[in-house]
C-alpha cells in the first residue's frame, strides 16, 4: 500500500499544484502561475567520469533554475540513486518559495547527480563533483546561480566543486557555492544552521500549542545532518527523543534515547537500528508512536494519507523537503496537527547560506555569536510572519498554505514592478 501511495505521487506535480492553489486563493490573476510553473531553465548532462578501474561510466546531473526574480538561482545539490528531472524542479520550486519567506534575496534552484554516493570511493566522488563544474559553470556564478549541500553532499564535496570554478575563472570567485568548509571561506555554523532553524520553529509553535519543550517526546526521520542535529538540540532543550529511524530501520525507547550515542552506533553499524536499549522499528513506524512532535528528515513523500491517519504528535517540523503529500495535509489539518511546512521549518540553512555569500562577497566575516543571533531573529520572524498571515486568513489555513500564499506575493509583487506581467 505504501510503495503504490508514494509511486503514484509526481512531487513536481505537486510543487505545481500547490503553487496553483495558492495563485487561486490570492486572487493574483494567471500570469503569475505561468511564471512560476515550471523553471526558467532545466540543465541535463552526461557527466563521463574515469573509475579507479579505468573504465569510464557516465551519470546523469541535473541543475534547474527556477526563478531569479527575487535575487540570483539558490539551492543544493543532492547525490542519489533514485533521483530524476522532476524531482530536481519540484525542489527548484521549493527553494524559490523558500527563500522568499526566509526573506533572503535569492531564487530557487536546485542540482542533483543520479549516483549511489556509498558505492564510489573518495577520488570517485572528487571526480564526479569537479566533472559536474565543468559542465555546468556556464550557468553558473555568485550572481547567478549558488549551489550547497543537500542529501548526500557535504563541505568537503562544496570545496572541491568551488576550487573547481575557481580554477575554470581564473581566480578566487568562494561566492559561488555555501556550505564551504572554514578553510575556504566557510560561514561558522552552516553545518548545522538548517537544524537550529528547525529547533527555533519547533519552540514557536510549541509556544503555539502549549507544549513545555522540557519532557516533551520527540520522534525523528533520517539521522543525517538534519536529523541529527535537530534531534541532539531538542534533547538539549529538555525534550525526549523517543524514536528515530533511518533507511535500514528504526529506534524506539519511550524512556528517551541518546543523540550522541546514537549517532556512534550508526556510524559502527550504518543504522540507528539495532542500538542497545531500544525496541527495533521499520522505517516509517517512528511516524505513529506515541510523542508530542515529529520532525520528518529524510526524502520527499514519506507523510502520505496512511501514515497521518496513524499520527499522534501535535507539532509536526519539516527539516526535510516535501515529505507531506497533499492528502495526507488533509488527514493533518482535521487532526489539527500544526504543520510546520519545509518552506519555512528547513530555511535555516539558506538564511546562513546567505549570511556565507555576503561574507564571501565582503571579504569580511562575522562570529559565531554573530551568525548565531542573525539565524535566530530571521527565524523568528519568519515563522511570526507566516503564523500571522495564517492567522489573518480563512480559520482553517494551514501553516503551508499560509507559507505559500506569503511567498507568492512577495513573488508576485516583485515580478509586477519588474513589469514581468501586468
Ligand atoms: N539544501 C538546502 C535546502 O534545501 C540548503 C540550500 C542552500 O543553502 O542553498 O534548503
Amino acid at each position: 500500500m505504501q510503495t503504490r501511495e508514494k509511486k503514484k505521487i509526481n512531487t513536481y506535480h505537486v510543487a505545481q499544484q500547490r503553487i496553483k492553489r495558492a495563485v487561486e486563493q490570492s486572487g493574483l490573476t494567471m500570469d503569475v502561475y505561468e511564471w512560476l510553473k515550471a523553471p526558467d531553465r532545466l540543465v541535463e548532462a552526461s557527466i563521463p567520469v574515469e573509475m579507479d578501474n579505468g573504465r569510464i561510466q557516465v551519470f546523469t546531473a541535473y541543475r534547474a533554475q527556477h526563478n531569479n526574480v527575487l535575487g540570483p538561482y539558490k539551492g543544493g545539490i543532492r547525490f542519489h540513486p533514485e533521483v530524476d528531472a522532476d524531482e530536481v524542479k519540484a525542489l527548484s520550486i521549493w527553494m524559490t518559495f523558500k527563500c522568499a519567506v526566509a526573506h533572503v534575496p535569492f531564487g530557487g534552484g536546485k542540482g542533483a547527480i543520479c549516483c549511489n554516493p556509498r558505492q564510489l570511493s573518495v577520488n570517485e566522488l572528487e571526480r564526479l563533483s569537479r566533472e559536474y563544474i565543468q559542465h555546468m559553470a556556464l550557468v553558473l556564478g555568485p550572481e547567478k546561480d549558488i549551489l550547497a549541500p543537500d542529501v548526500n553532499t557535504n563541505a568537503q564535496i562544496m570545496a572541491w566543486m568551488a576550487d573547481e570554478y575557481c580554477r575554470i575563472k581564473q581566480h578566487n570567485d568562494f561566492g559561488v557555492i555555501t556550505g564551504k568548509p572554514l578553510e575556504m571561506g566557510g560561514c561558522v555554523g552552516r553545518e548545522t544552521a538548517t537544524a537550529r532553524g528547525v529547533v527555533y520553529t519547533v519552540i514557536e509553535a510549541a509556544k503555539v500549542k502549549e507544549i513545555p519543550l522540557p519532557g516533551a517526546r520527540v520522534a525523528v526521520q533520517g539521522y543525517g545532518n538534519v536529523g541529527y542535529f535537530s534531534a541532539l538540540f531538542l534533547e538539549q532543550k529538555g525534550c525526549k527523543v523517543v524514536a528515530v529511524s533511518d533507511s535500514g530501520g528504526g529506534a524506539y525507547n519511550p524512556n528517551g534515547i541518546n543523540c550522541r550515542d546514537l549517532l556512534l552506533h550508526k556510524k559502527l553499524t550504518g543504522s540507528v537500528k539495532g542500538f542497545p536499549g531500544t525496541d527495533n522499528l521499520d522505517n516509517l513506524e517512528v511516524y505513529a508512536v506515541d510523542c508530542d512532535i515529529i520532525v520528518p528528515a529524510a526524502l520527499e513523500n514519506q507523510i502520505t494519507a496512511e501514515v497521518a491517519k496513524g499520527i499522534n504528535a501535535r507539532v509536526i517540523a519539516e527539516g526535510a523537503n516535501g515529505p507531506t503529500t497533499p492528502q495526507a495535509d488533509e488527514i493533518l489539518k482535521e487532526k489539527d496537527v500544526l504543520v510546520v511546512p519545509d518552506i519555512l521549518a528547513n530555511c535555516g540553512g539558506v538564511i546562513v547560506s546567505y549570511f556565507e555569500w555576503v561574507q564571501n562577497n565582503y571579504r569580511y566575516y562575522w562570529t559565531e555569536k554573530e551568525i548565531e543571533s542573525r539565524l535566530e531573529l530571521k527565524m523568528t520572524e519568519a515563522f511570526d510572519h507566516i503564523y500571522n498571515y495564517k492567522c489573518s486568513c480563512e480559520d482553517n489555513t494551514t501553516m503551508r498554505e499560509a507559507a505559500f500564499l506569503y511567498a507568492l506575493r512577495r513573488l508576485a509583487d516583485a515580478m509586477k514592478v519588474r513589469g514581468w506581467y501586468k
